[in-house]
């Protein structure tokens, strides 16, 4: 019988925390020997404006960064800096020999270009992979820095032992910075990839033939039991806060997918739930390619 996704038709839960915590031990691994070798690891992260939720994500990037023994500093920028003074900090922060590691925090200001932003990364210090050098060198089949969404995903899949070779893949979604990358590593691992979007004609004709269907769009509920083969694995990379009737009636906000979990979880081989799917696998990518920045900018690893 050939090797099938579909085992029995009621979904096991695809852990993104446990995984996560496998990447993290190993990550912390990593950095206290690069640091016995006199080679640190320092991650900059760029937040431009004062948004006080940026201020919270950096200050857990800052929190996690200690655990691991990563050096980290924030640099705050004005709100209303021109693109050329924000280039040139970030080609300072790409000469400086003791920055490992660049990340910007988006969303930027509206009077500021991201695509013109993620250029002016150093390439082998993006840690999130969002140059498009970066992308663009999924295509060549070897990455020097992954995107991190579409590594968790790649994470994912791998961690349930299933070979991607020649299995059906429908990505929903294509984004920049999660659908098309997903679909171009899934490509290089050897699986057949549809890429659906918002003017694809009849999705569950495509999703329906996936032995693995990988969603990335940001809409609560798209995907359903319709949409799926029975065994199917299931990738839910959306993440959405919507509010809900609280215990005593009131509104509460909280976190769902793109996956309406409770008709998909009957059918489906595999799901991943949300939160504590592909989320944390996203964070512990963005450390493991914190490793690989500073291996590169040490020359202990090669870019290709
Ligand atoms: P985006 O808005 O840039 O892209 C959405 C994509 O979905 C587009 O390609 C669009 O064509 C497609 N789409 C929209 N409606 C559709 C429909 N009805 N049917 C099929 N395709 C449709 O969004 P994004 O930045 O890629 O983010 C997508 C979701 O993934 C969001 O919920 C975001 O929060 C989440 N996200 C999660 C992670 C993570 O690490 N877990 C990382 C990045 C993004």
């Amino acid at each position: 019988m050939p090797e099938s996704v579909l085992t029995t038709p009621q979904a096991k839960l695809l852990d993104g925390k446990a995984i996560a915590a496998r990447i993290r031990q190993n990550v912390a691994l990593e950095v206290s020997s690069l640091t016995a070798a006199g080679k640190p690891i320092q991650l900059v992260t760029v937040l431009v404006g004062n948004s006080p939720a940026a201020r919270v994500y950096a200050g857990n990037q800052a929190k996690t960064c200690r655990e691991l023994g990563i050096g980290y500093s924030l640099r705050e920028l004005p709100e209303d800096i021109s693109q050329q003074q924000l280039n040139a900090v970030l080609q300072c922060l790409a000469a400086d020999h003791n920055v490992t590691g660049i990340m910007v925090q988006l969303p930027l200001p509206p009077h500021l270009n991201t695509q013109e932003t993620q250029y002016g990364i150093d390439v082998i210090k993006d840690v999130e992979g969002v140059n498009p050098a970066n992308i663009g060198h999924v295509v060549y089949g070897h990455s020097i820095i992954a995107p991190c969404t579409a590594a968790a995903v790649v994470e994912m899949i791998a961690s349930t032992g299933i070979s991607l070779t020649g299995k059906e893949v429908v990505v929903v979604g294509a984004s920049r910075i999660a659908g098309k990358p997903t679909a171009l590593l899934l490509t290089e691992m050897q699986a057949t990839v549809t890429l659906c979007h918002i003017h694809t004609r009849d999705l569950p004709s495509h999703s329906r033939n996936a032995d693995i269907v990988v969603v990335a769009v940001g809409k609560p509920g798209l995907i359903t039991g319709q949409h799926i083969k029975p065994g199917a694995m299931v990738i839910d990379v959306g993440i959405n806060r919507i509010q809900v009737p609280g215990p005593d009636g009131r509104m509460i906000h909280r976190t769902v997918g793109d996956v309406d979990f409770a008709s998909v979880s009957p059918l489906a081989g595999w799901l991943s739930p949300v939160p504590g799917g592909v989320g944390p696998v996203t964070v512990a990518m963005l450390l493991r390619n914190t490793v690989r920045a500073a291996k590169l900018v040490h020359g202990i690893e090669k870019p290709f």
